[in-house]
C-alpha cells in the first residue's frame, strides 16, 4: 500500500522545484547586487572620511601657522622692548645681558621662520591632496548614484519575476508540512537551487551516482521521503520510469 501523503508531498515538491531554482537564483542575484552596492557605498564612505581628515589637517596646519606667526610677533615685540631698555643701560655687563637676550630672540625667530616654511609646504601638499580627493569623491558619488539606479531597476525586475514565482509557491506551500518544507528549502539553499531530483535508470540526477535497488524500492513504497545518501537531495521516481522493473 502506497502512503498517500508522501506521494502527494513528492508531487507538490516537484511542482515547487519547477520554480525553486529560479527563485534561488533570483535571490542570489538580488543579494549579489545589494552586496556590490554596499561595497561601493563603503568605498564612498571611506573616501568621505579621507576627505574630512584632509580638511581637518588643513585647518590644523592653518592654525599651527597662525600660532607660529604669533610667536614671531611676540619675539619681535620682545626685541623691541630690549632695544628700548638699551637707553637706560649703565654698565657693560647689563649691555651684554640685553644683547644676549636679543640674540636669543633672534635665534628663536629664525627657528620659527623655518617652522613656518615647513608648515607652508605641508599645507600646500595637503591642499593639493584635498582638492584631488574632493574631485575623486565627486566622481565616486556620481558612479554610486548611477549604480544605485541600475541596481534599483534590476531589483524591480527581479521582484516582478519573484512575484510570479510566489503565485506558484503560494499554491504549493500550504500543502506541505513545515518540517518537510524547511528541510527542502535548506537543501535548495545548499545545493544550488535543486532540492528534489528524479532517479533515472537507477542514477540520481542530482549527483549522477547510482542508487541501490533497495533505495529505489523504498522510494516506490512512498512510505517516507527518501534522500540521496550521496548528495542529500530528495529522490523521486518519474512516472515514466516507475513502470519498469
Ligand atoms: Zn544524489
Amino acid at each position: 500500500m502506497a502512503d498517500k501523503d508522501v506521494s502527494e508531498t513528492i508531487e507538490q515538491l516537484v511542482k515547487l522545484q519547477s520554480v525553486a531554482k529560479e527563485h534561488f537564483l533570483l535571490h542570489e542575484k538580488k543579494n549579489g547586487l545589494l552586496k556590490d552596492l554596499e561595497k561601493e557605498e563603503e568605498t564612498l564612505q571611506a573616501m568621505h572620511d579621507t576627505s574630512n581628515d584632509l580638511d581637518q589637517q588643513r585647518n590644523d596646519l592653518s592654525q599651527a601657522m597662525n600660532d607660529v606667526q604669533n610667536q614671531i610677533q611676540e619675539a619681535l615685540e620682545a626685541i623691541k622692548k630690549l632695544k628700548e631698555k638699551e637707553a637706560y643701560v649703565k654698565t657693560q655687563k647689563e649691555y651684554i645681558a640685553l644683547d644676549t637676550e636679543q640674540s636669543i630672540q633672534r635665534d628663536k625667530i629664525k627657528e620659527l621662520e623655518k617652522e613656518s616654511q615647513t608648515k607652508t609646504k605641508e599645507l600646500d601638499e595637503v591642499k593639493t591632496l584635498y582638492g584631488k580627493q574632493k574631485q575623486e569623491l565627486k566622481d565616486q558619488k556620481g558612479r554610486f548614484s548611477e549604480q544605485q539606479l541600475e541596481v534599483d531597476s534590476s531589483i524591480e525586475e527581479i521582484e516582478k519575476k519573484l512575484q510570479d514565482i510566489e503565485t506558484i509557491r503560494s499554491e504549493v506551500l500550504p500543502t506541505l508540512d513545515r518540517q518537510t518544507l524547511s528541510r527542502f528549502e535548506r537543501i535548495v539553499q545548499n545545493k544550488n537551487g535543486v532540492g528534489i531530483v528524479p532517479v533515472n535508470e537507477g542514477i540520481c540526477e542530482g549527483c549522477n551516482i547510482a542508487v541501490t535497488p533497495q533505495v529505489i524500492s523504498l522510494i516506490r513504497s512512498n512510505k517516507e521521503i527518501i534522500y540521496c545518501i550521496n548528495c542529500a537531495r530528495i529522490l523521486y521516481l518519474p512516472k515514466r520510469t516507475s513502470i519498469f522493473d
